[in-house]
């Protein structure tokens, strides 16, 4: 059936976001419609509202959800209404050979849904009837969505649902960066460069893993604060020091892992820079296309030293979604703390205005 429901639209990119009256179609072979409960506000659909991110506009945003299945379309076997998912922007097909041998992050079929379902049209339709296309298959900063199979995970009902949104995007890529990507040795030592809502994670992944010392690296005082509440055992203000890299060797005598959470080549440089030997530098921050990073590259080989980039870090969506939310649940994982505001879907703007001016862990955006 169709439903009505408000969604957070961009219309034109370098325009303000704006809330709108949408139609949702109901599922078709193996879709399911959810009513979101929460949706978080990432970077990520900032730069599609610039074009950073150049998914055509009218896009509905939104790609870190919670909600409730309400219908299932024809085939569907592996969620029945009621069941709570969280949405995940990549589609993973789970038959190409990547999806076989464990990496569907990297899902050969993904590209066919990016800005649209796995079959190339959409569920979403504006005022007028014309259609709205949907950030990473998902279009989930709305009250309903109708989703690909491929783009949902089962999760746990007892978990609060702004705290299970935010295991789409946020959470997984700075945890998986750690756990997945790096595979981080206890009683290591890591830096984590760029304390945002991914920066955070990864903080606190390592804190789960058992590194022995984690050094937060920002310009942000508020958010080193923020580190330290999630686990970092020192702070660095860049701002404070000549070369931020020579400054965490100097306290660590170089890290085990340097973990890039920003997506800018003068940022890599220097998380590379912060290596020991032997040290690995995971890449988490997505950076502009253009943008290039330079090593010297004798240390490669001299101090075996590796580069490595993580993506939605390494996910298996459908294994460590759960696996992640099971940590919160043993509390060995913070995500009340993350969520440092609500906003309802009205405040949309707000809620983009405040990520921009760095004022949350992350804001999420809650339905009725
Ligand atoms: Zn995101
Ligand atoms: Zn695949």
């Amino acid at each position: 059936m169709d439903r009505q429901a408000k969604a957070v639209v961009c219309r034109e990119w370098g325009q303000p976001v704006q809330v709108e009256t949408i139609t949702v179609e109901g599922p078709k072979r193996d879709e399911i419609t959810i009513k979101i409960a929460a949706c978080g506000v990432c970077h990520s659909d900032l730069s599609a509202t610039t074009g950073k991110i150049p998914y055509p506009p009218p896009l509905i945003l939104g790609h870190e959800a919670a909600g409730v299945v309400v219908e299932v379309g024809e085939g569907v076997t592996a969620f029945k209404e009621g069941d709570h998912v969280v949405s995940t922007f990549i589609s993973m097909c789970g038959k190409c050979s990547q999806c076989v041998r464990g990496r569907p992050v990297l899902c050969e079929n993904a590209r066919k849904a990016m800005f649209n379902l796995p079959d190339g049209t959409v569920r979403t339709k504006g005022a007028d009837g014309e259609p709205l296309n949907v950030f990473g298959a998902c279009g989930v900063m709305a009250e309903f969505a109708t989703m690909h199979v491929d783009n949902c995970v089962k999760v746990d009902e007892t978990v609060p649902m702004q705290n299970a949104a935010l295991v789409g995007c946020a959470v997984m890529t700075g945890v998986g960066a750690v756990f997945n990507t790096a595979k981080l040795e206890p009683g290591s030592r890591a830096a984590v460069f760029g304390i945002g809502g991914v920066g955070l994670n990864a903080v606190q992944g390592c804190v789960t893993a058992g590194a022995e010392m984690i050094v937060a690296v920002d310009s942000n005082p508020k958010k080193l604060e923020m580190a330290k509440e999630f686990g970092a055992t020192h702070t660095i203000n860049i701002n404070d020091v000549d070369d931020a890299a020579k400054a965490v060797k100097k306290l660590t005598g170089g890290v085990d892992y340097a973990f890039e959470c920003v997506g800018a080549g003068p940022v890599v440089e220097q998380a590379y820079k912060s290596l020991g030997r032997g040290g690995t530098a995971v890449v988490v921050g997505v950076a502009d296309p253009k943008d290039k990073t330079t090593l010297t590259t004798l240390t490669l080989p001299a101090d075996e030293r590796t580069l490595k980039g993580s993506w939605l870090g390494s996910a298996r969506p459908q294994h460590d979604f759960p696996r992640i939310l099971g940590l919160y649940k043993a509390g060995k994982l913070k995500l009340d703390e993350l969520v440092t505001r609500t906003y309802p879907i009205e405040d949309a703007a707000q809620a983009f205005d405040d990520m921009v001016a760095g004022k949350n862990a992350r804001g999420v955006i809650v339905f009725d």
